[in-house]
């Protein structure tokens, strides 16, 4: 499963004869293998993965559509590279501005000899339109999570800590199967839960609390994010209406939702139904974020979002309502963008659980 001949194809589009690929989540993107370390340099006709002894034996495994090449201490990664590109007659390459430090950037393009030019955005445009393997990973992540979700609604209790919560979900979606986490667990309680990205602690859930589970895993590399609100006994009326209202707005988001719309405009279908009913103020981020190899990756679906969501992106809606020092719900899907609308990939039911 290697995405380098996309590569190679949009390189030939903007005329870019070499690339070189440093961020840990494309080299993982171009493909298919993860290392933590490590250069893929992709030329218009050929890409070169180039990895040393402890990932060489999988790298040559794993790794289709490229030639695989060993680094060590006597035949330096920059030296194999600059031999590449000099054989090749190249005088300026494509660089990861963003996944560089200034130091790297200084060092590469003294050791290269070299002028780097700016090419960060050819992967992460290629990266908002999922094909069909990295939306299934993005799935199969999810469909762990919600069994998860699943087995601690049944261990949610008085007396039962933030911290047991996630740590009861972190358990059981590593034995489910994940790889590893999508991002760090969130699990807030009570006047917690007006913290949107709260840490989990000693707090221990108490009668007409809200408590809000925001995680998530990953598989072959992909992550899920998904938040469910619950209550425990009983709700107040205001809560209640605050829920109803989130909801509402997190269902008008994803009807917003469709290739083509911007970012800010599906941002507003829901913040329109929160500020109506009087919440404006107390929904202070945006309606939802990309997710791929990242966690957040772009478009977003914010209000400061001016670009169209492809066909194909793979988006959260989460709005919430938060108020300081009372409580707060916040709900999240993630949709699967799609011509006429969007598929959403999470299944948990939506309605207030009262447990
Ligand atoms: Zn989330
Ligand atoms: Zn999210």
């Amino acid at each position: 499963m290697s995405n380098f001949k996309k590569i190679q194809q949009e390189m030939k589009n903007s005329g870019l004869r070499a690339l070189l690929l440093s961020d840990e989540a494309d080299r993982l993107y171009a493909s298919g293998f993860h290392t933590t370390d490590g250069a893929v340099l992709i030329l218009q006709d050929k890409a070169y993965y180039i990895t040393d002894s402890r990932y060489i034996e999988a790298a040559n495994e794993a790794v289709r559509d490229a030639v695989v090449l060993m680094s060590s201490t006597e035949n330096k990664e920059k030296d194999i590279i600059k031999r590449l590109l000099t054989e090749n007659s190249i005088s300026e390459l494509g660089a990861q501005e963003e996944s560089l430090s200034y130091a790297e950037y200084l060092r590469t393009e003294k050791a290269l000899g070299v002028k780097l030019v700016p090419a960060q955005k050819l992967c992460s445009v290629l990266r908002q339109v999922k094909e069909r393997f990295e939306v299934e990973s993005i799935v199969k992540a999810q469909r762990i999570a919600e069994k998860a979700l699943d087995y601690v609604l049944g261990i949610i209790k008085p007396g039962i800590s933030e911290k047991e919560i996630a740590a009861e979900l972190e358990y059981f979606m590593a034995k489910g199967g994940a790889e590893g986490l999508a991002f760090e667990t969130i699990c807030v309680s009570g006047a917690n839960s007006s913290r949107p990205h709260g840490v989990p602690g000693a707090k221990k859930i108490e009668t007409g609390d809200f408590v809000t589970m925001d995680f998530g895993c990953k598989i072959n590399g992909y992550c899920s994010d998904m938040t469910r609100t619950v209550a425990v006994g009983s709700v107040s009326d205001e809560m209640r209406r605050v829920y109803e209202t989130v909801l509402s707005a997190q269902l008008a988001g994803i009807d917003a939702a469709r290739a083509g719309i911007i970012g800010k405009d599906m941002d507003m279908a829901a913040r329109r139904i929160i500020e109506n009913a009087g919440y404006g103020e107390y929904f202070g981020h945006g309606l939802g974020h990309s997710v791929g190899l990242f966690i957040h990756e772009g478009p977003n679906a914010n209000p400061r979002e001016e670009r169209p969501l492809p066909a194909g992106a793979v988006v959260t809606c989460e709005p919430g309502i938060y108020l300081p020092g009372r409580f707060g719900v916040r709900i999240e899907d993630m949709v699967y963008i799609t011509e006429n609308g969007c598929e959403n990939l999470t299944n948990a039911p939506k309605e207030l659980i009262i447990l």
